[in-house]
């Protein structure tokens, strides 16, 4: 039988929680918790991430602040809203948008944002507290598919888990998070990326697939054991014309064949996406608290 891990459903159940704290902590005069958010350029994809980041902070009673910024900003400019933000005390958390422009280096603007308010993670210290078991901010798309995973009581223990892709945002903690001392996790990890030779063979031992790399139901059927876990976290744009935007959302994964052998799969839409999102509210109101509000 194969269960769907339905991540829009788990995400409604922790904003819901969090709602409630909120009201809880409004009761005792406590400020709300306060995510702010930098966009640069006119992306489209980051502009609805952006906005559904903002309507959940709404939905769930928190502060939003929205800082939309140019395309041309220079790489100056960005750095001094940074620092705002860093100083600003009634922020509790921010995150900058990504991607960037070309023209501005990430990995500096990442390394200017305050650790206690880096509520996605990215900051190398919070990256090297995360790798060393620490309490951290743990990166949004990789703590939200430890949440869904425990939500569902799926076990990690002692099984192989194959993440595919090894990006700073996903891939690459995903292995350290699945391979270290805890629930979920422990479990035996293969990370693999595009210079691996036998990916197939690979992914035909995994009892567990996590799979980012943003290629369009790259994961067939075939490539898959029966009773396989799939955390798809692929989100790709094929064109649709039957859809009013001429496009539909399709995972990194050929979900219908796959599903059928799958023992818990992740829907795209409907998956990793909004856990993403509750990852970060929950982030969020643990910054609050971190910084004594
Ligand atoms: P990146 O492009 O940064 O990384 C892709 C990874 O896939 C790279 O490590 C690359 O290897 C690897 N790869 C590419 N081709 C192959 C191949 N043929 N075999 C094995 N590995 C391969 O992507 P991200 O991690 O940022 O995102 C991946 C996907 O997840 C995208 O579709 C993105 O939109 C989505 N995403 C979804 C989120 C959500 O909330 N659901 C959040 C973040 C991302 P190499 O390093 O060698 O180049």
């Amino acid at each position: 039988m194969t269960t769907i891990l339905d991540g829009k459903k788990v995400s409604i159940t922790i904003q819901d929680e969090l709602a409630e704290e909120v009201r809880k902590r409004n009761l005792i005069g406590k400020k709300k918790p306060h995510l702010a958010a930098i966009l640069v350029g006119d992306d489209g994809a980051s502009i609805t991430y952006v906005d559904a980041k903002v309507k959940a902070c709404e939905r769930i009673g928190f502060e939003s602040t929205l800082i939309k910024l140019p395309e041309i900003t220079t790489e100056k400019e960005l750095i001094t809203e940074i620092q705002k933000l860093n100083n600003n005390i009634s922020i509790d958390g921010f995150i900058v948008q990504l991607p960037l422009p070309n023209h501005i280096n990430e990995q500096k603007i990442i390394q200017t944002i305050d650790p206690k308010k880096d509520v996605d993670g990215f900051h190398p210290q919070n990256v090297g507290r995360m790798a060393l078991g620490l309490p951290t901010f743990l990166p949004a798309t990789p703590n939200g598919i430890l949440e869904i995973l425990k939500r569902y009581k799926v076990n990690t223990v002692g099984k192989h888990c194959v993440v595919i892709g090894r990006s700073h945002i996903v891939g690459s903690p995903m292995s350290i998070l699945m391979s270290q001392n805890y629930y979920p996790g422990n479990s035996t990890v293969t990370i693999t990326h595009s210079r691996t030779n036998n990916l197939k063979e690979i992914c035909l031992l995994a009892d567990i697939i996590i799979i980012a790399l943003g290629k369009a139901e790259f994961l067939t059927a075939d490539m898959v054991k029966e009773g396989v876990v799939i955390i798809d976290v692929g989100i790709n744009r094929v064109t649709d014309e039957t859809k009013k935007k001429g496009y539909r959302l399709v995972g990194d994964v050929k979900f219908d064949e796959v599903a059928k052998k799958s023992s818990f799969i992740t829907p795209v839409p409907g998956g990793v996406g909004p856990m993403t999102i509750s990852s970060l509210l929950m982030n969020t109101m643990n910054a609050t608290k971190l910084n004594n509000h």
